[in-house]
């Protein structure tokens, strides 16, 4: 079974000393106890949680799966008593405002306890995942009386948010969709259709469902911007709050799925449900990703939280397992042979993981402090700048952290050998748990699009030339440092090859349609390696400051630093040509040779 340590001191490092969290966030108005000590105490605590509760039963919850029956759903053994206690600790309603018997703490803290929850049981992780999203999105978008009616319960957790989205025929372009709502005459909704994969429909740990549902009004235009949102419950609540009524809302079948299957995945029939309108009508899709974006994120943490486990476990197991010799000798003559660790492959394999997940974790820390920024401070134009980073960070780490989700737990299992192979390890069910994230909550390619044929071209380029801003003012220090030069100099380069890639795709773009679509995926992951020699920069500075202190961690820092320079980020030069090859490579071949 695979083991997980919450990895608190790069988490530490990053909150602390890296960004001074705590500083920021407790100048925001409403996150003033968001103190250090705070963060620490909420650390340490979920790290207990989530070693000592949650990843015990995710390989047996990935045995067991959730049973379907007759319309009920059993999540595997020990799920529930897991979620009771994870309600009861307060930890679903975390960022939630006090109002709402929430503790009002920042998306930041949320991150942290998202990539621990994640690392140890990415399907119980979901359920909660969820709930906070139809949180955000109500908060926003709901009327008082919604708000009153159903936040709390779903703080408390004693209720479940789901979003029902996808349909049959309408996946990435929801503008399909044909689920329908026809007004009740007294100022509700009757929903009918059938909505596919979706996730936490139906279980038996929660007393009540709050479906988000997309849906059209009679007279709504086609395409994406006819679509609204419902609010619809499983059981209808009385005015008293108490639990009435079943609505017409109900699981048909459960998706027998590659992995995640402690996570139940619904059919879900609307067969003339009572719902409610959130928002306005015909506006559906924008309301809806206020939940979407808070799950694009989470989702990308979904993809760092998989890779740290796979991580520690690949290490762990290379320091044990002995193979072979050193090229240079033995390193442990006393045994039959070295420890795999030796070999030049085993060590790249770690090294490009560790790399890739520290400066991932760093860069969703800034994002999420920007996250808090958008949402708390009080100046509009700190405000704006903060919320273009958030926007425009949201499908690099939706995207880039679930591609390196998937090839680090691939990288990982690799270094098991045919152990990985084998269930007993537990390093193919993270392989297959990890997978999906490259595909809900929109595919990398729909994240990819967003960023080049959305992000890129927002309010004139404003997006991209803030944070080439942000980058120049974080580097006014670093780039007087000879002792940094090995960091600065080919990160500089980098956002000079991000910054000319960027010119030469906006010029294509006039040209051919096809331009966009056929970069969007290498220029992601370009612009993500660039991002993250950013955030190696950053590290990099603070742990030469720190090294005086002779602590091993900021000499490990530095080493490993140095290794994704080298190593990782030079990616982005053969990124730079395969886009620079243009759509022709791939348009060319005519639709019958395939
Ligand atoms: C386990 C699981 C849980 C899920 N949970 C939920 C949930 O809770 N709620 C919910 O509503 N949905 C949920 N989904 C649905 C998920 O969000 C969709 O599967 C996803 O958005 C892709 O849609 P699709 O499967 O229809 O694929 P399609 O849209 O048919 O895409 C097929 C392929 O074509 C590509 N493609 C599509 N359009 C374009 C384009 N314009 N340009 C380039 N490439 C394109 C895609 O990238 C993909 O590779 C879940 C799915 C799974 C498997």
């Amino acid at each position: 079974m695979p083991t997980y340590t919450a990895p608190i001191r790069d988490m530490r490092f990053v909150v602390h000393e890296l960004f001074g969290a705590a500083d920021t966030l407790t100048a925001l108005p409403g996150y003033e106890e968001a103190s250090a000590d705070l963060i620490d105490a909420v650390l340490e605590e979920c790290g207990k949680l989530c070693e000592g509760v949650l990843a015990p039963i995710n390989q047996s919850g990935d045995e067991e799966g959730c049973r379907f029956d007759d319309g009920a759903v059993t999540t595997p053994t020990g799920f529930k008593e897991a979620y009771k206690q994870f309600a009861e600790g307060g930890w679903c309603g975390l960022t939630a405002s006090p109002e709402y018997g929430g503790q009002g703490l920042p998306e930041t803290l949320q991150y942290l306890i998202d990539e621990m929850v994640g690392s140890a049981n990415l399907s119980f992780g979901l359920y909660p995942g969820l709930t906070q999203g139809t949180i955000i999105c109500l908060s926003a978008h709901g009327t008082d009386e919604q708000k009153q009616t159903y936040i709390p319960r779903l703080v408390s957790g004693e209720w479940q948010g789901t979003m029902c989205l996808t349909e049959p025929h309408a996946g990435s372009d929801l503008g399909l969709l044909r689920a329908k709502a026809a007004p009740n005459g007294d100022g509700t909704y009757a929903i009918t259709g059938t909505k596919i994969f979706i996730s936490a429909g139906e279980h038996d740990m929660t007393d009540n469902f709050v479906h988000l549902v997309l849906a059209r009004l009679p007279d709504a235009p086609e395409g994406s911007r006819g679509i609204s949102m419902f609010l619809v419950p499983k059981f209808l609540v009385n005015d008293d709050g108490s639990l009435g009524e079943r609505n017409a809302a109900a699981a048909g079948s459960i998706e027998h799925k590659m992995g995640m299957k402690a996570s139940v995945t619904c059919v879900m029939n609307f067969d003339g449900a009572k719902g409610w309108l959130i928002g306005k009508e015909h506006k559906g899709l924008a309301g809806m990703f206020t939940m979407m974006n808070k799950e694009r994120l989470f989702v990308g943490t979904q993809g760092i939280s998989q890779a740290e486990t796979a991580y520690q476990n690949a290490t762990a197991y290379a320091k044990d397992r002995i193979q072979g010799r050193a090229a240079g000798g033995a390193k442990q003559p006393d045994k039959a042979a070295d420890s795999i660790l030796v070999h030049p492959d085993i060590r790249n394999k770690l090294l490009f993981s560790k790399s890739i997940i520290e400066a991932e974790r760093a860069l969703a820390v800034w994002t999420q402090l920007n996250v808090d920024i958008a949402h708390a401070h009080g100046d509009d134009t700190v405000r704006e700048r903060a919320g273009d980073m958030e926007a425009l960070m949201t499908p690099i780490i939706k995207s880039a952290c679930t591609d390196f989700g998937t090839e680090i737990t691939n990288a990982c299992l690799q270094v098991f050998g045919g152990h990985g192979y084998i269930s007993e390890w537990g390093m193919e069910q993270l392989v297959r748990d990890v997978r999906i994230t490259q595909i809900y909550e929109g595919t990398n390619t729909i994240q990819a699009l967003d960023l080049v044929g959305r992000k890129l071209g927002l309010h004139d380029g404003r997006l991209f030339d803030g944070l080439l801003d942000e980058i120049n003012q974080s580097l006014t220090a670093a780039e007087g440092r000879n002792d940094l030069a090995e960091f600065v100099v080919p990160f500089k380069d980098a956002v000079e090859r991000l910054k000319a890639t960027t010119d030469w795709l906006r010029a294509q773009a006039n040209d051919d349609p096809d331009a966009l679509g056929a970069a969007a995926n290498d220029y992601l992951r370009m612009f993500a390696l660039t991002v993250f020699a950013w955030m190696w920069v950053r590290m990099a500075e603070k742990a030469l400051d720190a090294s005086t202190t002779g602590d091993e961690f900021y000499e490990t820092k530095l080493q490993v630093g140095r290794y994704f320079m080298t190593r990782v980020l030079p990616g982005t030069v053969s990124l730079e040509a395969v886009i620079k090859s243009g759509a022709v490579p791939m348009m060319a071949l005519s639709q019958d040779a395939f």
